[in-house]
């Protein structure tokens, strides 16, 4: 007989797709494979102690039972099952369920960010009737909550408890393919209400690899996380992510992070093999705020093992970056693993990275350029801090065009689309919103930016861009002016454009303000506005509004359309301040 040559396989090399992708079609393939290994999920208690130990082979076959009751249930392919998104093994368990019986998950948020239960009831409620699922799976203590919103919406609503005590015949379970659907993915709802983002499992697979590849994930990687999991970077970045690449994961839940911030550094120290963890800038803000410049940081942490300290899903602020290093380099932590990325729901994930190691860098950009105005008057010029949020990833090209359509050169700062195998198929059945940002395969981020020597700068959010007799005005550029006052700070301020009774188009600032004296709040008004003046040279209506009353999104980012509308509708209520 014959020799049979053996296929050869090529040494792996930096571009060489990592071996564990190789064979992935599907997620659920991912999980599979990660399931014949020891890696697994870690849950932790409030305090960051107590672990609950769940390895990838118990999440599938835990997994693979819930697909059984699911098509006993009568569940069949692309049925859309709602899930509220809590932090665990029942979530985890669930996802992969629905993904096993050929469904499609839609996570959900949880109420802790929203102002209170009728704005939680309402979101939900809007979101499961722009899903249309099958039904709602929520924890038992959401029963109430989630139970009025599926019946709001007329959607079946199941407690997650008594769902996994049902028995089930085992199935067949649907062979999935590369260009089917693996599940929607609710956009944050910066800029208006959350649209449902569709994801295949190409799609998918395409950005955990291109970003593992950027970030150089290797197997002795090790990944902290507080972040929510109905938001991408909470669900992609740290959930999926960790399963396709055999990484293990220690989670916070985002609650417990919101309670005692410190608890995520905890967990890294005490980890020591903890090597990734990413946030976006509220939470490096809100841990340097935490640490008063009287305790040694390296009496509690260690933080020299962290190796990527990502940063992406809003405005990458070098200041507080910069504070976060000035409090925690003394445990060990490297100013150098800051690692920025840009991405959107609507990419799967990322979109850029910086190469791992560079850490912050930054271009000085002066407020006239970025806004696309002359400079008015002789008031001095003032600059912003562009973070240079790296290249696009393996198989993502990015252009700057102008409105039209036109590409622009380097250096120009226009709308930044993308294209790539990541990139979403659509919204759920939403085909104006579809044809509004996709033109022949290329997608319209929504962002402004610009391009130097194949990195991407992201400037601001065109919606969010305020005109005023036809200049443009950025409102961080605003409220940043603000923040550097005394006592206030990043995320009090927010800046946006109103119709005045007149018909003429005004900035509108709020700033939440934390005095109760009427005399302290006139003074610190008229100071907020001459600040404003000087600094851009505008006249601002300034309204001070109570502590916490600015609205965030699920995923904890300020979003001042939500701002505008409340302000609008009188939800926010501006403190009477006489003369
Ligand atoms: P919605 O689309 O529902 O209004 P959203 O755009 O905030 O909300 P996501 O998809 O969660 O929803 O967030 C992606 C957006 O976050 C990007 O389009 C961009 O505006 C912002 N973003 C992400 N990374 C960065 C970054 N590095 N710098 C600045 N902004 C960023
Ligand atoms: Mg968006």
């Amino acid at each position: 007989g014959g020799m049979t040559v053996a296929a050869i396989v090529a040494t792996p090399t930096q571009d060489a797709l990592p071996r564990r992708f190789a064979d992935f079609g599907t997620l659920g393939e991912a999980l599979d494979y990660a399931a014949s290994g020891n890696r697994g999920l870690n849950f932790h208690d409030a305090r960051g102690t107590l672990s609950q130990p769940y390895p990838y082979s118990q999440l599938r076959t835990d997994a693979r039972a819930m697909a059984d009751r699911l098509i006993a249930a009568g569940v069949a392919p692309a049925d859309r099952i709602a899930l509220v998104a809590e932090t665990g093994p029942e979530f985890a368990a669930l996802f992969f369920g629905v993904v096993y019986a050929g469904a499609w998950p839609v996570p959900l948020p949880l109420p802790t960010s929203f102002g209170g239960r009728g704005s939680y009831i309402e979101q939900l409620r809007v979101q499961l009737s722009s899903c249309d699922p099958k039904m709602l799976i929520f924890p038992p203590e959401l029963a109430q909550m989630a139970g009025e919103a599926a019946r709001l919406s007329g959607t079946v609503g199941i407690d997650w408890s008594e769902f996994a005590a049902q028995d089930a015949p085992v199935a067949n379970l649907p062979e999935a393919k590369p260009d089917d659907i693996a599940y929607l993915q609710y956009s944050s709802g910066s800029t208006r209400f959350p649209h449902g983002v569709v994801i295949t499992h190409e799609a998918l697979l395409n950005n955990l690899a291109a970003h593992s590849h950027g970030m150089e994930v290797c197997d002795t990687d090790r990944c902290v996380s507080w972040l929510p999991w109905y938001h991408d970077m909470g669900l992609v970045g740290c959930f999926l992510s960790p399963i396709a690449n055999q990484v293990s994961t220690d989670y916070l839940k985002t609650e417990d992070f919101a309670r005692r911030p410190l608890a995520w550094l905890d967990l890294i120290s005490r980890n020591t093999g903890t090597t990734l963890s990413y946030s976006p800038t509220f939470g490096y803000d809100i841990c340097a705020r935490r640490m008063s410049s009287q305790t040694k940081a390296s009496d509690r942490f260690d933080l020299s093992r962290w190796r990527v300290a990502g940063n992406g899903a809003d405005m990458i602020r070098p200041d507080v970056m910069q504070s976060f290093v000035d409090a925690f380099a003394d445990a060990g932590f490297k100013a150098t693993a800051f690692l920025p990325s840009y991405g959107l729901a609507e990419a799967t994930l990322a979109v850029s990275l910086m190469p791992p190691g560079e850490g912050i860098r930054v271009e000085l950009v002066e407020e006239t350029q970025l806004s696309g105005g002359s400079r008015g008057g002789d008031r001095p010029q003032r600059y912003r801090a562009i973070v240079n949020c790296g290249k696009p990833v393996r198989d993502m090209k990015i252009e700057i065009r102008e409105e039209d359509g036109t590409p622009l050169p380097d250096r120009a700062i226009g709308k930044v689309w993308c294209r790539g195998k990541s990139v979403m198929v659509g919204y759920f059945r939403d085909d104006a919103a579809t044809e509004a940002c996709m033109v022949g395969g290329w997608l319209d981020t929504g962002d402004m930016g610009y391009m130097s020597d194949g990195y991407i700068y992201i400037v601001g959010r065109a919606k969010d861009m305020i005109i005023v007799n036809g200049k443009n005005h950025w409102p961080q550029d605003i409220e940043w002016a603000v923040e550097q006052l005394p006592g206030f700070k990043a995320g009090d301020i927010a800046a946006f454009a109103i119709t005045t009774p007149g018909g003429e188009e005004t900035p509108a600032v709020l700033v939440q303000c934390r005095s109760s004296d009427e005399a302290e709040r006139l003074r610190l008004r008229d100071e907020i506005r001459e600040r404003v003046r000087s600094v851009t040279g505008m006249n601002c209506l300034i309204e001070l509004i109570p502590p916490r009353t600015l609205p965030r999104t699920s995923s904890g980012k300020l979003s001042r359309a939500k701002a505008r509308n409340l302000y609008l509708s009188g939800d926010i209520k501006p403190y009477d301040i006489a003369a």
